[in-house]
């Protein structure tokens, strides 16, 4: 029986609900985490006991993965690592908002095998974080970057919005620009 190779994994919590959002996402419900992480690693198990799964790429997505508190994103970790094998594991990626990383998060998320996270930046402007509903500020986005690079991210993916209700072209080029000022891109051509 073919393998299942590939893992989406639907975290759906988020600190505070952006009005543009459409995915399925509950606003704060800390006091559901567990009991959704207990039945997100039950309904892996049912998977697991139908046809084998050994994953060439995980994806935490959501919703907010990094929003779990620092011992509930350390149980579902561990959850997944006893239940998984990971030597055909090319890429674990986790979506993170940068208002919900802290230094002892990223160190367990890399710690775990996770080589990849995709950064929800959206904006370099803070007027548009606003415009937006986003619980963080620029600042906090770039010390996130640092606390990633430190913990040994070396594959980050940065989230940018464009098209957004009062953001001038000259705005959108300015957060192109500071990618590159930020040193994050070395060629237009990446994009
Ligand atoms: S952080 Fe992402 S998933 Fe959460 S409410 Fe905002 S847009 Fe939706």
């Amino acid at each position: 029986m073919q393998p299942i190779e590939h893992l989406y994994l639907h975290i759906p919590f988020c600190p505070k609900l952006c009005p543009y959002c459409c995915f399925y996402v509950e606003e704060g419900a800390r006091h559901k985490n567990q009991a959704f992480l207990d039945a997100l690693l039950q309904e892996l198990d049912t998977h697991i006991a139908q046809r084998p799964v050994i994953p060439r790429t995980i994806y935490l997505g959501g919703g907010t993965p990094t929003s779990l508190l620092t011992d509930q994103l350390e149980i579902l970790l561990k959850g997944l690592r006893e239940r998984l094998p990971l030597h055909q594991l090319e890429e674990w990626t986790v979506e993170a908002n940068p208002a919900t990383v802290r230094p002892e998060k990223a160190r367990l998320l890399k710690d775990a095998g996770a080589n990849r996270i995709s950064l929800g930046v959206q904006s370099w402007d803070d007027s548009t974080l606003k415009t937006l509903g986003r619980v963080h500020s620029s600042a906090q986005a770039l010390k996130t970057l640092e606390t990633l690079r430190k913990a040994g991210f070396e594959a980050v993916n940065i989230d940018l919005m464009f098209s957004i209700p009062g953001q001038s072209a000259a705005q959108w080029e300015a957060a192109v620009m500071n990618l590159f000022e930020e040193g994050f891109l070395a060629d237009i051509g990446v994009l």
